[in-house]
């Protein structure tokens, strides 16, 4: 079986990490290969290094690397090269790189300065955390440099686009955005072999993710929504929010900026044009969608450990042979 799962980070990347412990658990499944699709319009160059948010996240949750209790970043982690730079005044001092993290940009800036892709690139971290053995093929969305800005009012009564990062961790999504402009994206091509592992898909999964800024921007890659439409894979969601509100993060906020309702009922309805199913929290069963199937989850929808997750994954893929019937 193969599965192509569409995602950003800390949301994407846990609910792929639940996928893997319930494809490894059950007899038959363990063949199965995941491929991910990674947002890249988060990635951003700070002291010069090439940092890619949701890439970096994946690569720690499926590798067994990641901070568990914040979901994102190197467990173990110290400061000190962020303290050295503090003290030569280098900014901006709002976005925290841990030590061992900065090996990775370290690592990712080097490789590209040499003249390998951002998938190629990728491919070569993902390797060092061990995904190709867990049958898990991490390919970032395109390789063409893209980023999400957002547009916010500045004190003069005008507007001012900001990088999404500074929106995001610098501001706490506490500016009204206005709308989201992503750099490069209408230009972007898919990543070697993001639209094939679309079209040649057993199934799709959607993860809880960001519905706006990280997989909204990757159905912006020319190419992807397409594919997704064209796919005879059954396409599954998982909705992030839960009584219309985010689990974790602003996606309210996002949702705001685009001028969509935040409930579980308006997400599904950004992909409508090709979702066969949309599973819910319970407390979210009268979600009603004109053209997929809607379905509450036997518990609550939160992937409160690896166990969890992987119950909330075996369930989507029970939908997907369901639809697809
Ligand atoms: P980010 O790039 O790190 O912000 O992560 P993603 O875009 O992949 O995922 C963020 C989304 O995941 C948020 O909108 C959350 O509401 C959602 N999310 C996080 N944890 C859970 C959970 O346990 N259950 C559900 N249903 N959604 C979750
Ligand atoms: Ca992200």
């Amino acid at each position: 079986m193969r599965i192509t799962a569409i995602a950003g980070g800390v949301g994407g990347a846990r609910f792929v990490r639940g996928l893997r412990h319930h494809l490894d658990t059950t007899p038959g499944l363990a063949d199965a290969e995941v491929t991910v699709v990674a947002n890249t319009g988060d990635d951003i160059t700070l002291f010069g290094l090439r940092v890619c948010p949701d890439v970096d996240t994946l690569l720690y949750t499926l590798g067994g690397g990641v901070e568990e209790s914040q979901g994102w970043g190197r467990s173990d982690e110290g400061h000190r090269v962020q303290e050295e730079l503090a003290a030569y005044g280098v900014a901006p001092q709002w976005f925290g790189l841990g030590d061992r993290d900065i090996g990775t940009h370290v690592a990712r800036s080097l490789w590209l300065s040499q003249g390998l892709t951002p998938s190629e690139v990728t491919a070569r971290l993902a390797r060092r955390w061990g995904l190709p053995d867990r049958r898990i093929r991490l390919l970032p969305m395109t390789d063409t440099p893209v980023e999400t800005h957002v547009v916010v009012d500045d004190e003069d009564g005008g507007e001012r686009a900001i990088h999404f990062q500074e929106w995001w961790v610098r501001h706490q999504a506490s500016l009204p955005a206005r709308r989201f402009v992503v750099a490069g994206l209408d230009r972007a091509a898919a990543a070697p072999g993001v639209l094939d592992a679309i079209r040649q898909a057993d199934v799709v999964l959607l993860p809880p993710s960001n519905p706006v800024v990280s997989i909204g921007i990757v159905l912006g890659v020319p190419g992807v929504r397409d594919a997704l439409r064209g796919t005879a894979a059954p396409v599954v969601g998982v909705s992030p929010l839960i009584s219309g509100r985010p689990v974790r993060g602003h996606a309210d906020a996002c949702l705001a900026a685009i001028g969509v309702e935040s409930t579980a009922a308006a997400v599904g309805g950004l992909y409508e044009d090709f979702l066969d199913a949309w599973l819910v929290d319970p407390a979210d069963a009268g979600t009603v969608l004109a053209r997929a199937r809607v379905e509450p989850f036997d518990g609550p929808l939160l992937m409160s450990d690896v166990p969890a997750t992987g119950r909330i994954a075996a369930h989507a893929l029970r939908l997907a042979t369901a639809v697809a019937a």
